[in-house]
């Protein structure tokens, strides 16, 4: 038996077709402004990368390309201009952010109405309460749908989340416990963690350490989400052993064409949701 494919591309590409067709019936094109500052490889793909996917659905994105030794004072007021300026409907801050600037403050300055990340205190603060954020984290977001697309019926799953950070493992925790899910999430100091991997239905691996988890960290037939982005010997592979795990799990999102693709699908759907929210606000 071998584990179902999670076609992460595919789906991603339904939205992505679905969201070019509503924008092309818009009055207004929906506009992201990202804030890059620096020059981190990574982030360079990353950002060209969004602008790409943008442009080939319609969608209007302004880069703005700080330098390295920005201030934070500078970099504040950029964003406040973006929170004014009535024809930008989202707003991203590029991360990480070079270390003189404070991540909080920055993201905590975006007004979270335009906060297309789902980062702002006020977002991932509704998302807890489980009542309606303006917008949610696009990489979390992306995994809730993937998961669907295989297990439409979330309630009473044990969900297990390896990596603890902002922007995946706990807002992924939420929405899952939103989904009446028994969420546990472990980390770098968790003690023991694959006699916990091992107990559950739906394991998400986030840590960015390369094919951590093996046969031996699964329950059979289990739902496996690989959100690890790695390196090795020239090739990209996640945190998930795949060739592994793949005749002993029900399902897996294989790397690359898993989590990525939804991440920037979700990114576009925030943004023509954006643009909609302020309409209804004006
Ligand atoms: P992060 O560095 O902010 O957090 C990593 C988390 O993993 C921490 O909580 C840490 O304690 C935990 N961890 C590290 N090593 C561990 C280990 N050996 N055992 C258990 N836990 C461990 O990382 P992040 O930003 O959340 O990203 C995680 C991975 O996901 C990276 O590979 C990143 O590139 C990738 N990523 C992919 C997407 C995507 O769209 N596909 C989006 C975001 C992040």
């Amino acid at each position: 038996m071998t584990a179902q494919l999670i076609d992460g591309k595919q789906i991603a590409t339904q939205i992505r077709t679905a969201l070019k067709q509503q924008i092309a019936h818009l009055s207004q094109v929906p506009h992201l402004a990202i804030v890059l500052v620096g020059n981190d490889d990574s982030s360079l793909i990353y950002v060209h990368n969004k602008q790409k996917a943008a442009a080939e659905i319609g969608l209007k994105t302004t880069l703005f390309h700080l330098p390295e030794n920005t201030s934070e004072s500078e970099l504040l007021d950029l964003i406040e201009c973006s929170n004014q300026d009535t024809s930008i409907n989202g707003i991203i801050v590029q991360l990480p952010l070079p270390s003189h600037l404070n991540t909080h403050r920055v993201i905590n300055s975006i007004s979270p109405l335009k906060d297309v990340d789902g980062f702002h205190p006020y977002n991932t603060g509704m998302l807890q309460n489980n009542e309606k954020p303006y917008f949610i984290a696009a990489t979390p977001l992306g995994i809730m749908k993937l998961v669907q697309s295989v297990c439409p019926n979330l309630s009473g799953k044990n969900v297990v989340i390896i990596g603890a950070s902002l922007i995946v493992g706990r807002p992924l925790a939420t929405l899952m416990l939103n989904q009446e899910c028994t969420v546990t999430i472990t980390h770098i100091h968790t003690k023991n963690i694959k006699e916990l991997t091992r107990k559950a239905d739906i394991l998400v691996a986030a840590c960015g350490v390369a094919k951590l988890v093996n046969a031996d960290w699964i329950k059979p037939d289990s739902i496996l989400i690989d959100v690890g982005i790695n390196r090795e010997n020239g090739k990209i592979c996640g945190d998930i052993d795949f060739a592994d795990v793949v005749a002993k799990a029900a399902a897996i999102t294989p790397v690359p064409g898993g989590v990525g693709p939804m991440t920037i699908a979700m990114l576009l759907q925030n943004t023509y949701n954006a643009l909609l929210l302020q309409q209804q606000n004006l």
